[in-house]
């Protein structure tokens, strides 16, 4: 190939955003010198190449987007430690198909137990699976939303749009503080924004008999846990505190440990 053509090639390439194969051309042309694959395996194969690393882009964008407070897979998560978690519902929401039914997903438990590392493991799974998601703790959730109220019904409308958007938003540490009757509201206008379009991960360290204690309000909280538990999954995750677990094993194998 004269290098006119060749330049032409991978200009032609970039134009058309197969950033991947433009880069990698020569590589691609003296492979399949070798190889000499069929035309159509020759395309098969440069147009998965090319999807794969177009995946992988999207995800690493998405997985920022997302607003993940630390890197918790899966993968981390010791389910043998954790009996009280059914692995195989976790990685059966993994897959994203929750998403697409726009079901919730709503951990129950004191602190400790991994409540947190499994949602964010379940959202970098349904992100990698293809969906968006934006992870949020309910303390600035509430704080963000009460500011856009405060700065008029505009701004209120573009954070609930905001909020309203990804396939699946999660919330964490919902009860760790009680709502103020304002916030317990735009809480709630939230959960109906999202009610049957968007999913949502839930975790809180309060049974549901005490979100009315919570919500300061019986009504607002039977109105919003209605919404979330109609489609939705449930799993109460029990069980001592792991990060102390895991100290009480560090100390001993230290032989630090005190009686
Ligand atoms: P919670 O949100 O329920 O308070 P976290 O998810 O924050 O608990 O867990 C506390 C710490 O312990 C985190 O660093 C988490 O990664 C770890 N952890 C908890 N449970 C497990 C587990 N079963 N396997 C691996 N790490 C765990
Ligand atoms: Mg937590």
């Amino acid at each position: 190939m004269s290098s006119i053509t060749r330049a032409r090639v991978a200009d032609g390439l970039r134009e058309l955003l197969l950033r991947h194969t433009a880069e990698r051309l020569d590589e691609v042309l003296s492979a399949s010198a070798k190889a000499d694959p069929t035309y159509l395996d020759f395309l098969d194969e440069l147009v998965a190449e090319e999807l794969l690393a177009k995946r992988g882009r999207r995800t690493t964008m998405q997985l920022k987007i997302a607003h993940f407070p630390s890197v918790k897979t899966l993968a981390e998560f010791d389910f043998k430690a954790q009996p009280s978690v059914d692995e195989r519902l976790i990685y059966e929401l993994s897959t994203g198909q929750f998403v697409e039914t726009a079901e919730n997903v709503l951990l129950f438990g004191p602190p400790g137990v991994g409540k947190t590392h499994l949602a964010i493991g379940l959202g970098r799974a349904v992100v990698e699976a293809g969906y968006t998601a934006h992870f949020t703790t309910t303390t600035a959730l509430l704080a963000t939303l009460a500011q856009a109220e405060s700065d008029g019904p505009k701004a209120l409308a573009d954070r609930m749009m905001f909020y309203r958007r990804p396939d699946v938003m999660i919330v964490d540490e919902l009860g760790y503080l009680p709502f103020e009757k304002r916030t317990a509201h735009l809480f709630f206008q939230l959960v109906a924004k999202r009610y049957e379009r968007g999913s949502m991960i839930i975790t809180t360290n309060q049974s549901v008999g005490r979100w009315g204690e919570v919500f300061g309000d019986d009504v607002l909280a039977a109105a919003i846990l209605d919404r979330l538990l109609h489609h939705s999954h449930t799993l109460t995750v029990s069980g001592d505190s792991y990060r102390m677990k895991h100290r009480r094993k560090t100390t001993v194998s230290n032989g630090r440990a005190r009686p």
